[in-house]
């Protein structure tokens, strides 16, 4: 007897939950398992779609069998995905409120790509490589660079070989820990023995990437995988190169936006072999095979997390329940832990392992804080530098030292005015005034940092003809006035104007590493994780614009990109300091800076906080954003929003702020309001997720409003 099957699959989609949409595959057609992956029909485009249920005939009488159209193509030659992957899209859906097609576009972005040019250009690439390093090496001149340009070569031949179907495993000499490393080691050993993920906090320079390697190789010798995830591929490539001089063979490197060749490249890669994937958050979704051990470098960042487009999902929280799935261990690392883990220390969730010694012997960085308003006031200020700091600067300098200057704000000024009328050009479609950069030429632009649009800059008022000048510096006007002031030295600019591309960026920290560079002026890229031998003087100028986020959070995330500022200097047994210009010497932030780092006091402060206010991590946020190019429409939308949550049962504890004008209220001609709601972190929290998600998918269903809704979970 023929049998006609029905199934149901995943849309790449942001449609309901589930059930899925059911498709037929014909009379006796032969059955699909579930994962596989099929070209179907949706609303007249196709797509390719993952079976989600490979039995659906009780759904399909449901729904009435003619009106169910037949699957396009069955055999596309795709693998299958795999029970894990499905399940963790399902468990990604349902914590941050999106649906799994939204999960499952994330995995697998679409493209055309054929399989054999996928090889052919991984080929090509690997090629490439190969002949740049055989040219760096004959270009090297010092023996130790030479020597390391060859060891990146003879990992360039091994990928090589390995493509062409041998995969050897690394014989790298072992990893020897120095006795502390060893300590925190066997205490992140216990903490997986009963099962629990470890938090090792280790100041910077202490080696956790040691620790991080040593339990790799040992999980790579049991015959299983890794996943080593960090917040953004250095630019540095330092920790790259370390992984790959290690383990040669088994590394594949993947980050966010990853071209569709590159993701059947690692996916490949992950199919033929024991392998590392070093990665940032969307490597969470490779199709992975049985994972051993999951690393969470920088766990404290907050690039960790996916604000645009949906899923808005954490990659330290999702890679947690990745490595749940695969019964993996869980190590999380930082010089400056998330006040969340620390949090799940303290309750026995986590295990907290420190790590309190240098590799390289060297005491914390002195930290002075220079006054800015004082320093105005007695005539010690020359632009944007205090005479203080250029003489700090002059005597780094003159020891052949290298200095780093941290300015969070890229552009020459971040706003320009009218000297006349004192009018401040603002952008047209978004409610932030323009930032002022400088051409090579020398002639300017405006520039609005929301939206991208780029204008002339004429120097004249558009109101009264008047002169329109530069407020403020950021690090473009900066690097201008080290250069005067400092006229004898090598300076170099780090931000993401200068390092467009990521080859830019790579040289610019290559230069600043290799000695060949004296200043660094950047933003906050350069306080990420780079080892550099000769910095003792690091400085933040203006720090003011890194605590006045209107943020919850503001206090904990500045003390942690200071400290992890302060600690890429005096790294190499010598003693660093650490200057801070601000007109407001007396915030609190600095003041638990200039302690001696007692960050146990500072932390209780920070947590009784939030408790007092019921933030997290004592409760769960659940962000709503509703965006409408018309501002009345919009209000109209957001109050009826609010009247709708007000009325919807929710369980006790819960509250709702908003709606609230965010900090810009109107980008790329879209008008915004936000609400925030506070969970309580108990048995409802689930339920009272998944009620806000009902409603808020059901109001912005409603005909009447044209504005558009979403949800973030844990906004960060
Ligand atoms: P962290 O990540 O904790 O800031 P790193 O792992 O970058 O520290 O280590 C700092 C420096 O010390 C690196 O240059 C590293 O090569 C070196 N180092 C740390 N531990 C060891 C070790 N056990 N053997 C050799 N070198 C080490
Ligand atoms: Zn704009």
């Amino acid at each position: 007897m023929s049998e006609r099957r029905f199934i149901q699959v995943i849309l790449p989609l942001q449609l309901e939950w589930e059930p899925f949409y059911c498709y037929d595959l014909g009379d006796g057609a032969e059955p699909l398992g579930e994962g596989d992956r099929i070209r179907v029909d949706f609303s007249g485009k196709e797509y390719v779609a993952v079976v989600s249920n490979p039995d659906a005939g009780g759904e399909a009488v449901r729904i009435g069998i003619d009106r169910i159209k037949p699957v396009l193509q069955k055999d596309l030659g795709l693998d299958r995905v795999s029970k894990t992957e499905l399940d963790l899209w399902r468990q990604v859906a349902r914590y941050y409120l999106c649906s799994v097609g939204e999960v499952y576009k994330a995995a697998y972005p679409a493209g055309k790509t054929a399989e054999e040019e996928v090889k052919a250009r991984i080929g090509e690439r690997l090629r490439k490589r190969l002949e740049e390093k055989e040219r760096m090496i004959a270009r090297a001149r010092k023996p130790e660079t030479k020597e390391r340009y060859t060891r990146e070569r003879d990992a360039i031949l091994a990928e090589i070989a390995r493509d062409a179907g041998e995969r050897p495993r690394s014989s790298a000499p072992e990893i020897e820990l120095t006795q502390p490393q060893s300590i925190a080691y066997s205490e992140i050993k216990e903490a997986f023995k009963s099962g629990k993920p470890a938090l090792l906090r280790g100041v910077t320079g202490s080696g956790k990437t040691e620790i991080y390697l040593k339990l790799a190789r040992e999980t790579l010798d049991e015959g299983r995988n890794v996943l080593f995830l960090v917040p953004e591929i250095a630019l540095s490539r330092q920790l790259e190169d370390r992984i790959r001089e290690l383990f040669p063979c088994e590394l594949q490197v993947f980050h966010s936006g990853e071209s569709m060749v590159r993701r059947r490249e690692a996916a490949t890669f992950i199919r033929t072999g024991s392998y590392m994937v070093l990665g940032t958050r969307s490597s969470v979704f490779l199709p992975h095979r049985d994972i051993g051990l999951v690393i969470i470098d920088e766990e404290h960042d907050p690039s960790y997390k996916q604000d645009n487009p949906a899923p808005r999902y954490n990659g330290r929280e999702t890679a947690i329940m990745l490595a749940k799935l695969h019964g993996a261990a869980v190590v999380l690392g930082s010089a400056t832990p998330s006040l969340e883990s620390l949090y799940n220390c303290s309750v026995g969730r986590y295990s907290l392992v420190n790590l309190t010694a240098r590799y390289y012997e060297a005491g914390d960085a002195d930290v002075e804080i220079i006054d800015t308003i004082a320093e105005r006031r007695k005539n010690g200020m020359r632009g944007s530098f205090s005479l203080k700091l250029i003489d700090h600067i002059r005597e780094c300098l003159d020891r052949k030292e290298q200095v780093m200057i941290l300015r969070e704000r890229r552009a020459y000024s971040p706003v320009v005015q009218c000297e006349e009328c004192g009018y401040i050009p603002k952008c047209k479609r978004c409610n932030v005034s323009l930032s002022l950069h400088l051409k090579t030429d020398g002639s300017g632009k405006l520039v609005c940092h929301y939206c991208g649009k780029v204008m002339d800059f004429t120097g004249t008022c558009p109101k009264c003809g008047g002169k329109l000048s530069p407020l403020g510096a950021g690090t473009q006007r900066i690097e201008e006035e080290a250069k005067e002031l400092f006229p004898g030295a090598r300076i170099a600019r780090l931000d993401s104007d200068s390092a467009q591309s990521r080859r830019n960026g790579t040289d610019i920290i290559r230069n600043f590493s290799s000695g060949d560079t004296d200043i660094l002026v950047g933003t906050r890229m350069v306080t990420k994780g780079f080892d550099f031998s000769g910095l003792t003087l690091v400085a933040v100028l203006q720090a003011d614009s890194i605590l006045s986020q209107q943020d919850y959070r503001a206090d904990e995330r500045s003390l942690q990109m200071l400290e992890q500022f302060r600690g890429r200097c005096g790294r190499r047994g010598r003693k660093g300091l650490f200057v801070i210009q601000t007109s407001q010497p007396e915030h609190p932030v600095y003041k638990s800076l200039e302690g001696d780092l007692n960050e146990k006091s500072t932390l209780a402060g920070f947590l009784a906080e939030r408790k007092l206010f019921g933030y997290p991590p004592f409760s769960r946020v659940v962000g709503i954003t509703v965006k409408d190019y018309n501002l009345t429409r919009l209000e109209k939308m957001s109050g009826d929003l609010a009247a709708v949550l007000e009325n919807t049962p929710l369980n006790p504890g819960v509250s709702i702020i908003g709606p609230y004008k965010p900090a810009v209220d109107r980008i790329s001609n879209q008008y915004i309001r936000a609400f925030r709601i506070l969970l309580p972190k108990d048995r409802s929290l689930s339920e009272n997720k998944a009620t806000i998600a009902k409603v808020a998918d059901s109001f912005g269903k409603e005909r009447k409003y044209t504005g558009h809704i979403t949800l973030d979970v844990d906004p960060v």
